[in-house]
Order: structure tokens, then C-alpha cells, then sequence
């Protein structure tokens, strides 16, 4: 059983390694927290991008010798296979950790991954540790990869009509967390601008209209992991149909004017989505919402 400090080293980690939502892909985000033998955080590191360390290099290099017979905590399994950085399972051992608290196991390593390799080396391996609690940043990840098309968000806003969209202060917000961003006008950009280094992500300018599915299949080889479209296009639409979106964030603009927001509402897209959240923004009521359940012709009026 994991302690309450090795807990609290995991919630660390597991915010830590939301600092590479939007510029890991197709590498998870993943984050990491050394403990020392007394149980005393001494490192702690993420994995910005691909190419660059992973997040139990990041934190056993913070960590320097006082990871030596300590805890690594990390959210997804590390690694056992010799890429472009050397194996994390590897660094581990060399660092002597004679405890790793795994949150999610690698869905990619197919039984090889690290675990199973420190295990073989001695070291106390516990995996499933706050798996839910880190499913909420490596979650589209996990989806995408599955599935091998991007996690798809769709920004279905009143506001998001114009071309000015990416001028939004929502859609600039929402960028920061997804590896690309298709404009109601069909462009598509990188989400945070260069964030994924030279050349490691492949996508066309413009998104295909004429297969949806095929064109999310094609951003997945790119290596998109997660996608933000933004407006009712219909693009989106079609996405809705084929039941390819992962989440709506749907905004009402605010206004004193009941008339004015009951007219926003009729217009919205908002069939087919369960809301799950209705938060407010500093412009905007918004709504975020989930595929409705596999629904039959009698299942209705449940969903928003
Ligand atoms: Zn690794």
C-alpha cells in the first residue's frame, strides 16, 4: 500500500505532468516525484516533448544521489525501449530506487514494459496507484491511442462564428492544451505555436471534408494526440454524426437580456451531449458536455 506521502507525491506528479498537455504529442504527458528513503520529496520533473528527457529523467537528474534507495513516483509506466532518450527503467536502476509507484500501465508495452522489468530487477513495483485521478491528464492520451484517432474537443460557441476566432480569450485558453486547432474556416494550426519542436508534428493546412473519420486517422499518424475545433461547422457536424467527438465545450455569451440568451441558446448544437459541468467564464456561460450514452429512439429528452 502506497503512504500518504507517496500519495501526496503522486497528485504532485500527476499535476506536474499537465505542463506538457499540448507539446508532448505523440508522447504522453507524463509527470514524476523522487522520494528520498526517508520518504522526503528530493526531484521531481515532466517530459516537455519528444526528443527531449523523459519525466523520471528530468526528476532523477533533480534528484541527483538522493534518489539512491528511494521512491520514484511517476504516472505511467516508464519506458523499455531504447528511443530516442535512453529506457527509463534503466536510469532507474542505475539511480539504485528500490521502490516505483506506477499510476497507469503503458497500454503500448504490451506486458514488456518497465514494470515488469524493475520487478525483475528487485525493485518494489506497485502500479494502479490515483489511476483514476491521473486518467484526467493522460486520458485523451490514453483514448486517442486506443482508438488511433486524436481526442477530439469541440468549441461550439455563439461567439465562435467569425473569423476572428482565434482571437477568442477562450479559444486561446483551449489551444494551450491541444496539440493542434481546426478554424471554423478549416485551417489548421499547431495549438501552442512551436510547442512541439521542429518537425515532429505532421498535419495538413487545411482539414479534408470529405471523410471526417479518415481525416482524424491521417492527424493521429501526424501524431496529434488531441484536437480543438472551434465553431459549428460543418466539419464538426459531421463529427457529431459519426459520434467522433470526445467533449463539447459549449458557451453562452452572457447578457442581461433573458430574450437575448434564450435566442443564443435555440441556436446551440447542444443534441446528442450530456452536460457534465456548467461553470461560468468571464464572457461566456459555458456548458461542457459528453456524448450522450448510446442512445435508442425511446432515450430521449434526457440528453441536453
Ligand atoms: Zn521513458
Amino acid at each position: 500500500m502506497p503512504t500518504a506521502n507517496e500519495i501526496r507525491a503522486m497528485r504532485q506528479a500527476i499535476a506536474l505532468s499537465a505542463l506538457g498537455l499540448g507539446t508532448t504529442s505523440p508522447n504522453p504527458p507524463v509527470g514524476c516525484v523522487i522520494l528520498d528513503h526517508h520518504g522526503d520529496q528530493v526531484g521531481a520533473g515532466f517530459h516537455r516533448r519528444k526528443g527531449e528527457p523523459h519525466a523520471e529523467a528530468n526528476a532523477l537528474a533533480s534528484a541527483g544521489s538522493r534518489a539512491d534507495g528511494g521512491t520514484a513516483v511517476v504516472t505511467l509506466e516508464p519506458c523499455n525501449h531504447l528511443g530516442v532518450t535512453p529506457a527509463c527503467r534503466q536510469l532507474l536502476l542505475d539511480a539504485n530506487v528500490s521502490r516505483v509507484l506506477v499510476a497507469i500501465i503503458d497500454p503500448t508495452s504490451r506486458g514488456e514494459g518497465g514494470a515488469a522489468v524493475l520487478k525483475a530487477a528487485g525493485v518494489d513495483v506497485e502500479v494502479g496507484v490515483l489511476a483514476n485521478e491521473a486518467e484526467a491528464v493522460l486520458g485523451p492520451w490514453l483514448t486517442a491511442t486506443r482508438r488511433r484517432r486524436p481526442w477530439v474537443v469541440w468549441f461550439a460557441s455563439a461567439l465562435a462564428r467569425t473569423a476572428d476566432t482565434a482571437n477568442l480569450p477562450a479559444v486561446r485558453d483551449l489551444r494551450q492544451q491541444a496539440d493542434i486547432v481546426i478554424y471554423p474556416d478549416g485551417q489548421i494550426l499547431e495549438g501552442i505555436p512551436g510547442g512541439h519542436g521542429k518537425g515532429r508534428l505532421h498535419h495538413p493546412t487545411r482539414i479534408e471534408f470529405t471523410d471526417p473519420i479518415a481525416s482524424l486517422n491521417q492527424l493521429f499518424d501526424g501524431g496529434t494526440r488531441t484536437a480543438l475545433i472551434v465553431g459549428d461547422t460543418e466539419f464538426a457536424r459531421e463529427l457529431v454524426a459519426r459520434e467522433a467527438i470526445d467533449q463539447a465545450l459549449i458557451d453562452v455569451p452572457r447578457t442581461n437580456s433573458d430574450i437575448v440568451a434564450a435566442d443564443q441558446i435555440k441556436k446551440l448544437p447542444i443534441f446528442g451531449f450530456r452536460a457534465e459541468t456548467v461553470t461560468t467564464t468571464s464572457d461566456a456561460i459555458r456548458i461542457i458536455a459528453r456524448p450522450d450514452a448510446p442512445h435508442s429512439p425511446s432515450d430521449s429528452g434526457d440528453g441536453i
